[in-house]
């Protein structure tokens, strides 16, 4: 059925509670702040630890995966005066690509089995995906802390189906072992030096500083923010179960409803102009963010963004824009200290 509905990967595990030292590495992450402004990761933890506390009488989950860039796609042209978008921002929100399916699937299993009661999740409930993932066999999660599956990579979105049925998982299902090895690309290549094995601390992660963090962003990281505008796909592109070296493996194919939105010019990097997102208003950020996962961006921090990688790529107009911003009292407080301390940078 997840095939038919067009998912890479599928399988399924026992509702159970995650293994105790994920569930272990998990606090420690919380407990020691690297979660920062994502408090809601701190929220019903116990949930996220145990999945059965989602749906009462609850005896499995299946797992799927949407594919939204492959190894095969060429690499993103960078072009000065243009912030790159991580790549799961490109298309549509994944959110509404994925949940109708998995209400198809709910559906599907319910007219079978009158009596079961399932529930879809893509990142709507407090779940750890990943660790479900890899309990139902759809790779292993790597140093980088994304689920890589040998064959098709980790451009991955994950959902899937807590259900009371009891669903034995089909015999050719995999088991797949860490294959990071000695390998230390992700570590090696992060800017911000984010990341220790299996492990990212968000407060230094661009993906984080740009998606997720509401306040100023630390000067130290301005300049390693480079032309990254909303999100980071560093530590994927580095990694080689992502390299289109790794043919042997055959070609990997996106999902195409995934293909990047119309408002990002596939020859400047599938980006967006900086001197222009300067000066976005309200309604332009809604206009090129409707329907895709950026939407949930304020203005105010899509402007950070833009000035912190306008201010990396500087040139006289842009230095003169920013100037204009930092002197201008009528800025919303975040927008203007931005384009102060990146001018002092
Ligand atoms: S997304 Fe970027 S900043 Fe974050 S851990 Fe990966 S490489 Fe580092
Ligand atoms: S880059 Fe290397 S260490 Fe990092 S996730 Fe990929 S295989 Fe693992």
């Amino acid at each position: 059925m997840a095939q038919d509905l067009g998912f890479v990967l599928a399988g399924v595990c026992e509702a159970a509670p995650i293994r105790a030292d994920r569930a272990e590495a998990f606090k420690q992450w919380l407990a020691t702040g690297q979660h920062g402004e994502m408090g809601y990761m701190a929220q019903h933890t116990p949930l996220r630890i145990d999945a059965r506390l989602l749906l009462e009488g609850a005896k499995s989950i299946v797992m799927v995966a949407d594919q939204y860039a492959s190894r095969n796609d060429p690499p993103d042209v960078q072009t000065s005066g243009i912030g790159r978008v991580g790549r799961y921002a490109r298309a549509d929100d994944y959110h509404d690509v994925m949940k109708k399916r998995l209400h198809a699937m709910c559906d599907a299993l319910a007219a079978q089995h009158p009596d079961i009661a399932s529930k879809a999740f893509v990142d709507t409930a407090p779940v750890l995906e990943r660790e479900d993932a890899v309990l139902a066999g759809l790779g292993w999660v790597g140093k980088h802390t994304l689920l890589i599956h040998p064959r098709k990579g980790s451009y991955l979105f994950l959902g899937g189906i807590i259900t009371t049925l009891d669903i034995t998982p089909p015999k050719r299902q995999k088991h797949f072992e860490d294959h990071c090895g000695t390998c230390t690309r992700c570590i090696d290549a992060c800017p911000t030096e984010a990341i220790t094995p299996y492990k990212v601390d968000a407060t230094k992660c661009i993906s984080y500083l740009t998606i997720e963090h509401r306040s100023l962003i630390d000067p130290e990281y301005h300049k390693a923010i480079g032309d990254w505008v909303y999100g980071c796909d560093i530590c994927q592109e580095v990694c080689p179960h992502n390299s289109p070296r790794s043919g042997k493996f055959g070609v990997t194919k996106a999902n195409a409803a995934y293909s990047p939105r119309e408002t990002l010019d596939a020859s400047q990097g599938n980006g967006l102009d900086l001197l222009a997102m300067l000066d976005w208003t309200e309604s332009d950020r809604r206009e090129i963010t409707r329907r895709s996962a950026m939407k949930r961006a304020k203005l105010d921090m899509l402007r950070r963004n833009a000035i912190i990688c306008a201010a990396n790529a500087r040139t006289p107009e842009i230095e003169a824009r920013l100037h204009e911003i930092a002197n201008d009292e009528t800025e919303p407080t975040l927008v203007r200290k931005t384009a102060m301390q990146a001018l002092q940078a």
